[in-house]
């Protein structure tokens, strides 16, 4: 069976939730908190995991992450790619969220940072195969990542999470461009616009060098953008309660259906159903659906 292969981050998750955000210099009492496992390469790895695919992570964690590593072993990802780097720390997010749900996030690489291209395997993928990449590892780790998969025949998916400018030559290779408005916005050097609508006209305005984009826009769903055109998805009506981790269930959620040779349009209908799914429960990986809870969605 044809899997998805990730090369991406892995964070330990520290969530404070506080009734209004501090300003510099200002201190703060939180009213809750929570720890919680995290990174776009393991949120998305659990999210295509849990969907029912094949997933291998490549990553690099620090001493301290046995928990991580059998939390994701239990959802099923292959962690045998994952290495340690042992006198470094796992990646950290110190994340604050308000009561609106506004949140800042203050993010320590950590072993992340020390994962280079020498961790990649030599057969990262197989023709068939999906390889998920990211923006929270070194960048030159996540285009010889692009590069090596698409050689190998593998349909590469990019999330530009955080978003930077990424070599033309990695993104001609990347065949399903998936950011949010913000970074779409980020990559294309232009003021995010007021509606949503206007991002096909954007879109058509400023092509980017990819063979198909699916922008992610919150409670509004997603825009599908390829050589068919361009169609709106809207995200059904859910009590959301916590977005964080809204983004890496959608990407893993694609990645799992175009694994399965599911066409472009559908892997992003039944990826605004899982992360709709996951918006009505509280954290990232806790949140992410399984495949009967999104067909059971879907009736
Ligand atoms: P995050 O950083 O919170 O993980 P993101 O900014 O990367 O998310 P979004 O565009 O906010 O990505 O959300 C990703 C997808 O999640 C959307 O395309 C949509 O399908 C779904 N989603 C997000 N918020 C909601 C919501 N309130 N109701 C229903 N679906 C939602």
């Amino acid at each position: 069976m044809a899997s998805v292969t990730v090369v991406g981050s892995v964070n330990r998750d520290v969530v404070l939730q506080v009734r209004a955000l501090p300003r510099p210099g200002e201190t703060v009492h939180a009213v809750g908190s929570r720890e919680g496992m995290g990174g776009k390469g393991a949120n998305q790895a659990v999210a295509a995991a849990r969907l029912g695919s094949a997933v291998r992570l490549v990553a690099k964690v620090g001493g301290d992450a046995r928990d991580i590593l059998a939390s994701l072993a239990q959802d099923g990802v292959d962690t045998g790619w994952i290495t340690t780097a042992d006198r470094t720390r796992t990646g950290l997010a110190l994340i604050t969220v308000d009561e609106p749900g506004e949140n800042t996030i203050v993010l320590e690489g950590g072993a992340n940072r020390e994962l280079t291209v020498a961790d990649l395997p030599e057969v990262l993928t197989s023709a068939g195969d999906v390889l998920m990449a990211q923006g929270e590892i070194p960048p030159e780790v996540t285009g010889a990542a692009i590069t090596r998969a698409a050689n190998q025949g593998a349909t590469v998916i990019l999330n530009p999470a955080p978003a930077y400018a990424f070599d033309d030559d990695v993104l001609k290779r990347v065949d399903v461009l998936v950011p949010n408005l913000g970074e779409l916005c980020t990559l294309l050097g232009v003021p995010v616009p007021a509606t949503s609508g206007e991002v096909g006209k954007l879109l058509a305005r400023h092509p980017l060098p990819v063979a198909a984009l699916v922008v992610t826009l919150g409670a509004d769903g997603a825009i599908v953008h390829d050589q068919d055109g361009t169609v709106h998805i809207p995200a059904p009506r859910v009590a959301a309660v916590d977005t964080v981790g809204a983004g890496d269930t959608f990407c893993g959620a694609l990645a799992d259906s175009l694994v399965r040779g599911r066409s472009l349009r559908a892997a992003a209908e039944r990826a605004v159903l899982a992360a709709a799914l996951s918006v009505t429960g509280v954290g990232a990986q806790s949140a992410m659906p399984t495949a009967e809870e999104v067909d059971l969605f879907a009736q």
